[in-house]
């Protein structure tokens, strides 16, 4: 891509973010900002005018330029004018979604890949024709796709693009994931842990800046630390794999080769077990009810249904959790410090009085950090870790 030939340039990359910051803007505000020499921006607009990267667009308060008595013209970003594919690999799926330059989606697909029954070099393979199918499908010329960034649900190195170890895959181990799909698409390929791209995606759109610390409590565990609005990744890419922290000295094997790793006791499909485990009837008839009569239909849905009708099996299942997740959440604001902690979960959003046991605990005799020191909110965005897969492309043009 052509663009290429002029965006390595810093000065460019600056103009770029400060348009990309501002929605629209002039010539003028971008030598402001940036403090570039007007005809130094002058030129550099030009050039990406040129080749389509930005556009000139109307405003509505294209006011004339006084001094000069010709009208200021107004630019943005042409979302069209390239596109980069993000991708979240789970351990039978995979979705992919077709991203523009502002981060918006295009097109989008999930397809079932049974990666855990299945040698990674065969895993590779359908990861590779299910992306060349998928940009087939999406109808934009190769040569517009900057990249493809993936997300992947273990610890990687995210420069030589290797993925060290998926913890729920033996077979991925020590695998070069970027230079086979380069391989095999021609594209480049940029690859990150799952729970780290989501945080470059907030980062990315403005939501949150500082120490951030992203904790997902879902399907997995694991925290996504940035420092300065800087992604702490640390040896190994291992910073943040909180899921695998001992909470039960005694506890459960983990399939890490741990004992009563935090992971084992707060997801979603622990606390199903959990209730699973222990509703009986007759005292449990709405939880049997909610699910037709059988607990293998339960859902994380059906369980907070239950919590909200005060079922006592289900309450003591998600209190039992909240303990743990406590001392999870403890440890993170502890090692790092964040003042915006981003959390991943469903039902702390969906069940005000947890999540305010939790909030509460952790401030309750805690010198460091008051209240008002962290900013607590829920994930609000959707597809968080394949976006942010995108923005290890997207990058690339404005940093
Ligand atoms: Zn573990």
């Amino acid at each position: 891509m052509e663009l290429k030939d002029i965006t390595y340039r810093n000065s460019v990359k600056k103009v770029l973010r400060t348009i990309r910051a501002q929605s629209i803007t002039t010539q003028k505000k971008i030598s402001f900002e940036t403090k570039l020499a007007p005809m130094t921006v002058n030129n550099i607009v030009r050039e990406l005018n040129e080749q389509g990267i930005i556009r000139e667009v109307s405003h509505e308060t294209n006011l004339t330029n006084h001094s000069s008595g010709r009208k200021a013209m107004w630019f943005s970003i042409n979302p069209h004018f390239c596109y980069a594919i993000g991708v979240q690999m789970k351990i039978s799926s995979m979705q992919m979604i077709l991203y523009n330059l502002m981060l918006e989606e295009i097109e989008k697909s999930t397809v079932d890949i049974d990666f855990y029954n299945m040698p990674c070099v065969e895993g590779i393979s359908k990861m590779a024709s299910s992306l060349a199918e998928f940009i087939e499908k999406a109808s934009i010329a190769k040569g517009k796709i900057l990249g493809i960034g993936i997300g992947i649900p273990g610890t990687v190195d995210h420069n030589k693009g290797l993925i060290y170890e998926i913890p729920k895959l033996v077979n991925w181990k020590d695998c070069r994931l970027k230079n086979k799909l380069e391989n095999e698409l021609n594209v480049h390929v940029s690859i990150d842990n799952d729970i780290k791209t989501p945080v470059m995606a907030l980062i990315w759109n403005n939501k949150v800046n500082g120490n951030i610390a992203y904790v997902h409590i879902k399907e997995c565990v694991g925290a996504g630390i940035a420092l300065g609005g800087k992604i702490f990744r640390g040896n190994k890419g291992a910073a943040g794999e909180i899921g695998h922290i001992t909470v039960e000295p005694n506890g459960k094997q983990c399939n890490c080769g741990n004992n009563g790793c935090l992971e084992l006791y707060v997801t979603d499909e622990a606390i199903l077990d959990d209730i699973r485990q222990n509703a009986t009837l007759p005292s449990d008839k709405l939880l049997f009810e909610l699910c037709d009569g059988d607990l293998k239909r339960l859902n994380i849905y059906k369980a907070i249904e239950a919590v909200h009708q005060n079922n006592g099996t289900a309450m003591r299942a998600f209190e039992n959790a909240l303990n743990y997740i406590i001392i999870g959440i403890d440890i993170v604001c502890k090692t790092y410090a964040p003042n915006e902690v981003i959390i991943d979960n469903t039902w702390l959003q969906l069940i005000d009085k947890y999540y305010y046991h939790i909030i509460e605990n952790l401030h309750k005799n805690n010198k460091f950090f008051r209240r008002s020191d962290v900013n607590y909110s829920f994930c609000d965005m959707e597809n968080a870790c394949s976006a942010g897969a995108a923005v290890l492309i997207l990058k690339s043009l404005f940093e």
